[in-house]
């Protein structure tokens, strides 16, 4: 089926319940919202652990900015997906995790702090639990990139007051050192500005190395190769894990499929596909569960093997509560 007649084929098979759903205003009503207002969250028990999934927003992301195939055939296989959006982007979501073991709230990536793309809902996803920035304890950035970690930081000052906030001494040692943020590109400059204001406003930043736990239950893995120091974060209870993959997949089009594939954000590619082809096949393997940042929310999911490729399926997080 060509790309036309399957949108039309596509717009047919919808068009019976647009029309229902007008008559009873319930479509009327999703239009008049917006990114910022909607607060989905979804939550998953892992023994001693509430796990709640946030989301700061979405990106629509030029499919030229992913990296080691022919731009052609990187549109073709999200295309395959009915992924491709006006001028040829995908969308990449932007989650944020609360692990709550009763005792102490620790938020896993801070998002964007808005200002990019459609984004800046974390605040409000908090508060739609009860939880105003002062109640996080701990905040652990996967790695220092401007999504992850300028919603920590406003107006400069830093956003949560309590929290002691956690990365790997790699990512701190790269994103703050000056002669290598003069040298980046500019498609990099706000993660190191945002880096710095990291550095400057939270001077207990708790810099671990690779695997680390945090607190009981819950500890950090070494996934270096998106950046310097990009860490996953492991949760474990009562026989159950949950492993937080940051950004080791971006859109389930491109990946666990093409581990070759590369976001231009990735200074060392070469390192970035090696990371991915250690731990794809791996995750697979072992069935682990995982969420990633930047599948559309929750994220949450598997990597499994599929006649021989590896895939990402979703995972029922409703059945999970
Ligand atoms: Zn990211």
């Amino acid at each position: 089926m060509n790309k036309l007649s399957r949108r039309a084929f596509t717009s047919a098979l919808f068009s019976a319940p647009v029309a229902a759903g007008l008559a009873t205003g319930t479509l009327v009503h999703a239009a008049t919202k917006t990114a910022a207002d909607v607060q989905p969250h979804a939550q998953i028990r892992l023994g001693r652990f509430t796990v709640t999934f946030l989301n700061d927003g979405y990106n629509d992301v030029p499919i030229g900015a992913f990296q080691g195939r022919p731009v052609e055939e990187l549109t073709a296989m999200v295309d395959r997906q009915f992924e491709v959006r006006a001028e040829q982007t995908v969308r990449i979501s932007f989650n944020q995790y609360l692990i709550d073991d009763g005792e102490r709230k620790i938020l896993v990536d801070a998002g964007t702090g808005g200002g990019f793309g459609e984004t800046g809902a974390l605040p409000k996803g908090l508060a739609a639990i009860g939880l105003g920035p002062a109640d996080i304890d701990a905040v652990i950035a996967t790695h220092l990139h401007f999504d992850h970690i300028t919603g920590l930081v406003r107006g400069g000052e830093k956003v949560f007051a309590n929290a002691e906030v956690y990365a790997d001494r790699r990512d701190v040692k790269h994103f703050t050192d000056p002669a290598k943020a003069a040298a980046a590109p500019d498609l990099l400059k706000s993660s190191f500005a945002a880096a710095k204001e990291l550095a400057r406003l939270y001077p207990k930043l708790q810099q671990i190395e690779g695997a680390e736990q945090i607190v009981r239950g819950v500890s950090t893995v070494d996934l270096s190769g998106h950046t310097p120091g990009h860490i996953g974060v492991r949760i474990e209870d009562d026989g159950q894990s949950l492993l937080l993959v940051g950004d080791m997949l971006f859109h389930p089009a491109l990946h666990p499929a093409a581990e070759d594939v590369t976001i231009a954000f990735e200074a060392d590619p070469a390192a970035a596909r090696a990371m991915r082809e250690a731990f794809f096949p791996r995750a697979a393997e072992e069935g682990a569960l995982i969420a990633a940042t930047h599948i559309a929310f929750p994220g949450l999911g598997r990597i499994v093997k599929d006649r021989g490729e590896l895939r990402w399926t979703t995972a029922d997080w409703a059945s999970m509560r």
